[in-house]
């Protein structure tokens, strides 16, 4: 799935039948999770017929078009069958789906909208009447036949309403042979050190904006209760959180694709970053380095460049010397690898990544292996904000 995000561009009365919409959509999420929790064993089918009892009780769910409904119904049960996954595979943090207080999307499938001949508008026409938006954006969707465009997706952020358009490509992009196999050690001195000892230097955009951050969020706590100057304080804040989250997309996407491009086969450890972020000193540098919206673009291109890509597990892989085995103990803030066994002297994370390499070499060749090292699917949504609550299952 190709995700193409243009701006919204109507009037203000349009915009709040948008919002309503988007009430819904999050109204149907909560009931259709209210049910679950109700009643034992509901399928998702359960909550689809679910939607059409709730068109019947409430008036406003009836004004959401109907397939909008079932995609509700369909986020609902994502939280929940994730939930089942993680108490499957015994997480510590199983993510027990919680009810929304507001929501932020709103997302139709194949009716309620339609685009205008040469595609620069788009109607939507469910009952909440939001009429014509200008598509503000410099992509071009006519580049794409209508029937490959899955869903659409509006979404509300602190600087305006955008729409997403899902469109399924098959992109296969074969690359030719590089010989190269890599190791990668995302670390928080530097963004990530392969096994050939490159360094990746780490973002410091987020650390950068921290100041500004914090010093909107003093105006925000300074403005009375209700005001509206702090309404406006809060925007800008909001605004400013919109900008980095955007900015380390940007990094993430890019250095992954330079990464997928230039090798053969990669390897990087399977980190369990909601574990990593208990510990609140390195919770910044964690969020801050986006190691996993790292790692899912990673996924997405190598399925697209025909790379292989093997997660492994990380214990261990900075404490053991690369050379001869030996595990050498050492604390997070001894930063070079010295092996009293073999007298190798190297940096950290480089042995780390020469360890993941062979660790990911080796699994290579172990036939029909299957087990904790599976390689996931996953695809990114565009949207870096959308695919992080995914991840930690807030
Ligand atoms: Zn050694």
């Amino acid at each position: 799935m190709l995700v193409l995000e243009v701006k919204l561009s109507g009037k203000n009365w349009q915009y709040e039948a948008l919002d309503e919409a988007i009430r819904t959509t999050n109204f149907v999420r909560n009931k259709a999770l209210r049910y679950w929790m109700d009643n034992r064993g509901v399928s998702k089918n359960d909550l689809q017929k679910l939607c059409a009892t709730l068109a019947k009780e409430f008036e406003w769910a009836k004004k959401l078009n109907s397939q909008a409904r079932q995609a509700a119904a369909d986020r609902a049960w994502m939280g929940i069958s994730r939930f089942y996954q993680n108490c499957q595979k015994q997480k510590p943090k199983k993510g027990y789906p919680k009810f929304k207080k507001r929501g932020r999307s709103v997302e139709y499938k194949q009716t309620g909208w339609s685009l205008s001949a040469e595609r620069k508008k788009i109607t939507f026409t469910d009952g909440f009447q939001a009429g014509t938006f200008k598509l503000i954006g410099t992509r071009d969707l006519n580049f794409y036949q209508l029937e490959q465009i899955k869903r659409i997706r509006v979404v509300k952020r602190a600087d305006g309403y955008y729409c997403q358009f899902l469109i399924k490509v098959d992109r296969s992009e074969p690359q030719a042979p590089t010989g190269k196999a890599v190791g990668i050690d995302l670390g928080i001195e530097s963004f990530y050190t392969d096994s050939e000892g490159n360094q990746i230097e780490n973002p410091r955009f987020l650390r950068k904006s921290e100041q500004s951050l914090k010093r909107l969020q003093r105006q925000v706590s300074r403005k009375k209760k209700g005001s509206n100057n702090r309404k406006k304080a809060i925007n800008k804040m909001a605004r400013k959180h919109l900008h980095v989250s955007r900015q380390r997309r940007e990094f993430a996407v890019k250095i992954a694709r330079r990464l997928v491009t230039s090798s053969d086969v990669i390897v990087y450890e399977d980190l369990k970053v909601c574990n990593l972020v208990k510990n609140h000193r390195l919770a910044k540098s964690i969020s801050d380095a986006a190691w996993s919206m790292f790692t899912d673009w990673v996924d997405y291109f190598a399925k697209i460049h025909g790379v292989h890509v093997f997660a492994v597990a990380p214990h261990f892989t900075s404490q053991d010397c690369h050379q001869c085995g030996k595990r050498v103990e050492k604390s997070l803030s001894t930063r070079t690898h010295k092996c009293p066994n073999c007298e190798l002297v190297e940096h950290r994370d480089l042995n780390a990544a020469k360890n993941i390499l062979a660790r990911g070499l080796g699994l290579k060749n172990t036939v029909g292996h299957t087990g904790i090292y599976t390689l996931e699917e996953t695809e990114p949504l565009v949207s870096s904000e959308q695919s992080e609550l995914v991840k930690c299952g807030h």
